[in-house]
Parts: C-alpha cells; sequence; structure tokens
C-alpha cells in the first residue's frame, strides 16, 4: 500500500503527529509495536487534563480520536526495515508487509536497558523512578535514594532537594568527586554510598529495600535512577540519519532529520522524558510534514 507519510510508533509522539496530518486529510498509515516506555507505569503525572490517569487510558484515548480521521490506518506490527526509493521510502514490517510513502516520521521512542540489579526491572516506573515532575510529587519528603553517578548525579541532587532533604546517593560503585562537591553533598546531608547494588527487594514492584554486594541492607521505598536508554530500532541508522552522542537522533527545531523527508520526534530524540514533550514534537512533525507536502505540490 502506498501513503503520503508513514509513522514508525504509534504511541504519544506518532499518534499527536497523525492527528495533524489526519486533520490536513493526509493519507498516513501507523505502525506500531505496542511497547510504549511507560507501560509498567501505574499511573502518569505532569500532562494537563491527564493528571494521574493510566498510561495506557491516555494512549487508547488518543487513538481513538486520532482513528476518528477516515485517511488514517494503524498497523499492529514492527517495521523492521526501511529503504530509500526514488518516490520516498519502502517499510517493511515483522509480518512481512511493506508499505510506501513520500515521507517518513521516527516516533519510536527509547527503550530503558535494566542494570543487573535483582528485582530492578519489576520496580521500574512503580518505586523505582526516573523523574521527579512524573512520578515525585507522589513520594514527597521520604527517605530517598539517587543511584546516579558523575555529572548526572550533579544535576539531580540540587533537583531533587526540592522534593526532599533526605537524600542518599548510591554511585553504585566507585565514584569521583571533587572535595567541593563532597562538601556540597555535606552541606545538603546527602550522604554517599560507593559499594555496588546486588538487588533490591520488592513487594509488587514497591521498593522494600537495596541490598549492596558487601551484605549491607538499607531501607528505602523509593529510589530515582538514571539508567542506560538505546533507540528501539537500527532504521534511523539504517537509513543514515545522525544519531548524537547520546544515542538519540539528531533533528532540527522542525523535528527535521539530517536525510530529506526523514523526521523524528518524541523520545528517541530528546532526554526531556515526558508525555507533554512527546506530544508538543509529534505536532510539530505533523505540521512540518504536511507543511513540506504543501509546497511541493504547489
Ligand atoms: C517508567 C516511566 C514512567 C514515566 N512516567 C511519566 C509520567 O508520569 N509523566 C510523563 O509526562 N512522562 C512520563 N514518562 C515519559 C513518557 O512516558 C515518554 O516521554 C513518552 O512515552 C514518550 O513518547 P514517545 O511516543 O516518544 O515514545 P513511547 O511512548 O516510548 O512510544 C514509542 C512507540 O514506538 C513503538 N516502536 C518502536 N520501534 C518500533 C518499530 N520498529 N516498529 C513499530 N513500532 C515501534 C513502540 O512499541 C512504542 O509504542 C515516563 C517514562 C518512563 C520510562
Amino acid at each position: 500500500m502506498n501513503y503520503e507519510v508513514i509513522i514508525i510508533g504509534g504511541s504519544y509522539s506518532g499518534l499527536s503527529a497523525a492527528m495533524a496530518l489526519g486533520r490536513a486529510s493526509r493519507n498516513v498509515l501507523i505502525i506500531d509495536s505496542g511497547e510504549p516506555c511507560n507501560k509498567q507505569t501505574p499511573h502518569s503525572h505532569n500532562f494537563i487534563t491527564q493528571d494521574g490517569e493510566k498510561p495506557a487510558v491516555i494512549s487508547s484515548k488518543a487513538k481513538e480520536q486520532v482513528m476518528r480521521y477516515p485517511t488514517v490506518s494503524f498497523e499492529n506490527d514492527k517495521a523492521v526495515k526501511a529503504v530509500k526509493t526514488d518516490k520516498g521510502f519502502e517499510i517493511t514490517t515483522e509480518s512481512g508487509a511493506a508499505y510506501t510513502a513520500k515521507k517518513l516520521l521516527l516516533a519510536t521512542g527509547v527503550k530503558d536497558i535494566m542494570p543487573a540489579i535483582h528485582g530492578f526491572a519489576e520496580c521500574w516506573g512503580i518505586s523505582i523512578i526516573h523523574c521527579p515532575y512524573c512520578h515525585g510529587y507522589e513520594v514527597k519528603n521520604q527517605k530517598t535514594a539517587l543511584m546516579a553517578s558523575g555529572d548526572i548525579a550533579l544535576h539531580m541532587i540540587p533537583m531533587l532537594l526540592q522534593w526532599t532533604k533526605d537524600l542518599t546517593l548510591f554511585t553504585n560503585g566507585e565514584a569521583i568527586f571533587t572535595n567541593e562537591q563532597l562538601a556540597k553533598f555535606k552541606q545538603h546531608n546527602v550522604a554517599v554510598i560507593e559499594t555496588e547494588i546486588e538487588s533490591v527487594q520488592h513487594t509488587n514492584g514497591k521498593l522494600n529495600s537495596i541490598t549492596l554486594k558487601n551484605g549491607d541492607i538499607h531501607d528505602f521505598s523509593v529510589m530515582y535512577a538514571k539508567i542506560k536508554t538505546v533507540q528501539h530500532t537500527f532504521i534511523p541508522e539504517d537509513l543514515g540519519c545522525i544519531i548524537n552522542d547520546q544515542g538519540l537522533i539528531e533533528v532540527d527545531e522542525f523535528k527535521k532529520t539530517n536525510i530529506p523527508s526523514v523526521f523524528a520526534s518524541g523520545d528517541c530524540t530528546t532526554q526531556g522524558r515526558a508525555v507533554a514533550m512527546a506530544v508538543e514534537a509529534g505536532t510539530k512533525a505533523g505540521v512540518m510534514i504536511n507543511m513540506e507536502l504543501c509546497i511541493e505540490a504547489y
């Protein structure tokens, strides 16, 4: 099947782009493999009109609204290959289907790589959290752990002190801080523990304690963690998109990649991970893709 636009990734960012394009009566195909990064989080916060809603409720309502536009189609499938052609792109999926389009939007998010800490994955998004704006209010003023090191720790600590004054930094291995930085930690009563974490104990994802490799056990019910992320797919690289030092697809202010007619939006392009930001980026990508199509037809 031939479309004007193919959107790979049908979560918050991809659906937002599809809405703008559907409202411009563009023939759009969304291909989505159903693995949004926040799927394990019970409640999503900090997105107006949807504060505290279940993530899947937000996306299914978004999908239902987007699918009211008759020129938008949705396939539950995984895009596995993208090839540049004379007229645009050919996308092949895991199920063996092939689709073509003039423009391509990558709204594929990122995959969070769970550290080798027993119990961590089960707590991710429930009691081990990535962002205070998303989940910090619900655990404010609690005894809180932060698993981070280096510049990330130095970025997170001043911010998290706005949510709690009872903060312990777990660097999960040897950490190098200057005397000045260590003095600041002391000034704000931030304890630093360098011993590696062996496991976390939890009940249905709710953290009870952190066990270190030396056998020490620390009681905590909440932990912030900055973990490694990777792109969900090699498609951006295969197409020649520039991937920056942070492993993110490089885009300009209009969500264009360095490859003509390939756009990208949402978490796959930014460390600013929030539903509102993914929606904003998707809407902008949809608008810019339509504008490009309008100019080409003019
Ligand atoms: C644990 C956790 C909790 C969070 N909580 C909050 C919160 O409370 N509030 C908030 O504002 N933000 C929260 N966030 C951030 C927010 O979830 C993300 O910013 C947002 O989901 C990004 O939207 P996206 O559309 O870019 O990517 P995603 O929502 O991750 O969706 C990407 C989609 O692309 C699909 N995809 C990937 N590759 C392919 C492929 N090859 N073919 C087809 N489909 C593909 C995936 O299956 C997925 O459906 C949280 C994030 C995490 C990790």
